[in-house]
C-alpha cells in the first residue's frame, strides 16, 4: 500500500480477518499468515481503528490504554519492527517511540 494513503486515514489491511488466515488443518498457512497470526487475538480488532491511526498530533493515549492490556502486544511490535511500519500505533508505541527503539537496539 502506498505511504500516502496511510496519512489520508485508517489503511484498508491494518487488519487481517482471523478467517481470512484459513482454519488450521486445512492447508498450510503460508508465510505471511503466519507472521500475522497474532493479529487474531488483536485487542484493537475489537475497537476503533481510527484511535491506532490518530491524525498528525491527535492523541495516542485512548490506543495506548488498548494496547496495555493487549495478549499479543510483544508480537504486535516485534512484527511493526521487522516490517518497518512507519504510520499508527504498534504494540503500544507510536512511530517515533519506535524508531528511538531502534536506534537503541543498534
Ligand atoms: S498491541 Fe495494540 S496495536 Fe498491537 S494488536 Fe494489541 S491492541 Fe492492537
Amino acid at each position: 500500500m502506498a505511504p500516502s494513503q496511510y496519512r489520508s486515514g485508517v489503511p484498508d489491511d491494518w487488519f487481517v480477518d482471523p478467517v481470512e488466515l484459513g482454519v488450521p488443518g486445512v492447508r498450510p498457512a503460508t508465510a505471511e499468515e503466519t507472521a500475522l497470526a497474532w493479529q487474531s487475538d488483536a485487542l484493537c480488532a475489537q475497537t476503533d481503528p481510527e484511535a491506532f491511526f490518530p491524525e498528525k498530533g491527535g492523541s495516542t493515549r485512548d490506543a495506548k490504554r488498548i494496547c496495555a492490556t493487549c495478549d499479543v502486544r510483544a508480537e504486535c511490535l516485534e512484527y511493526a519492527l521487522q516490517n518497518d511500519e512507519r504510520f499508527g500505533i504498534w504494540g503500544g508505541l507510536s512511530e517515533r517511540e519506535r524508531r528511538k527503539l531502534k536506534r537503541q537496539a543498534s
